[in-house]
């Protein structure tokens, strides 16, 4: 692992990178940045959790109520030039935990637990769309999400049987994007806890079939290293980026961000993401 300097340097430089080739980017990568360079800088500090790690069986991660308080209050309180809503619900973020309008500590379960329900209640209490309140009380403890999601990744002993290889095996939230690695493996990596897995390299990962119909592809030439895997038998896709011909630093939350726009040219295609559920960690 790089130094956490030398990361929040490497994903700036990325950030550079991706914004150079496709400057309709800049203003949403930077906003993103604002929020990745404060969770790595918290990761830096992020001491092991306390107590026994989380049961296998549902991801529910211990967190430090006060630090991830402290950057929920810290990302709620950027200026995201330009993104108003961003700007304003987190601001409204802030204000509301400062006030104790809202708790810190309820929004935080309710993005663990991943209950929409619960969600809706709480911002229906702010007058919020709760897509945003999820974002905020997401970036919050997500350090946090990735640091247990890491310690039981290494503990784990493989994918438990039946369990199907779209879905990550720690969390089991849908990946947000699959990596070619450099030895040719291929991978996904977890929209949740960004954790990520091995998956046979020529099969659908949603509806397991490996025949031709499942193994289509296009790509934009916008996005060196990247192209869209679907398959003709499910309609699902997944972004693929081939770490080979990357032409930067590889830090996944924010290659979700940059290749966005083959996210909207799989729509058009009439292709639906590996997920239609709640992936709060992106508002786009
Ligand atoms: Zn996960
Ligand atoms: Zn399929």
């Amino acid at each position: 692992m790089p130094r956490p300097s030398q990361n929040i340097e490497n994903i700036k430089q990325a950030a550079q990178d991706i914004y150079g080739r496709l400057p309709a980017l800049r203003q949403i990568v930077d906003s993103y940045l604002q929020v990745f360079i404060l969770q790595e800088m918290f990761a830096a500090d992020q001491k092991a959790p306390a107590g026994p790690p989380p049961e296998r069986d549902g991801f529910r991660p211990d967190y430090d109520l006060q630090a991830c308080r402290n950057l929920l209050l810290e990302l709620g309180r950027l200026d995201f030039d330009g993104n108003q809503a961003l700007t304003q619900s987190g601001a409204k973020v802030a204000a509301s935990v400062t006030s104790g309008r809202l708790s810190a500590r309820e929004l935080f379960d309710t993005v663990i637990a991943r209950d929409p329900a619960g969600l809706e209640k709480l911002a229906a209490g702010l007058d919020m769309d709760p897509a945003l309140l999820g974002f905020w009380g997401y970036h919050g403890l997500r350090p946090t999400l990735v640091q247990a999601a890491a310690d039981l990744a290494d503990q784990a002993d493989g994918r438990q049987a039946g369990q199907p290889s779209g879905t990550c095996p720690v969390c089991g939230a849908a990946p947000a994007l699959a990596a070619l690695e450099q030895d040719g493996s291929r991978r996904l990596y977890c929209s949740f806890c960004w954790s990520h897995w091995r998956i046979k390299r020529l099969a659908c990962p949603f509806c397991e079939k490996d025949s031709g119909n499942a193994h289509h592809y296009f790509y934009d030439e916008s996005l060196p290293g990247w192209r869209v895997d679907f398959c003709q038998g499910c309609r699902r896709y997944i972004k693929t980026v081939d770490l080979r011909k990357l032409p930067r630093f590889f830090y996944p939350p924010l290659e979700n961000i940059a290749s966005l726009p083959l996210d909207l040219k799989a729509e058009q295609e009439n292709l639906h993401p590996a997920s239609t559920g709640w992936m709060p960690g992106m508002f786009a």
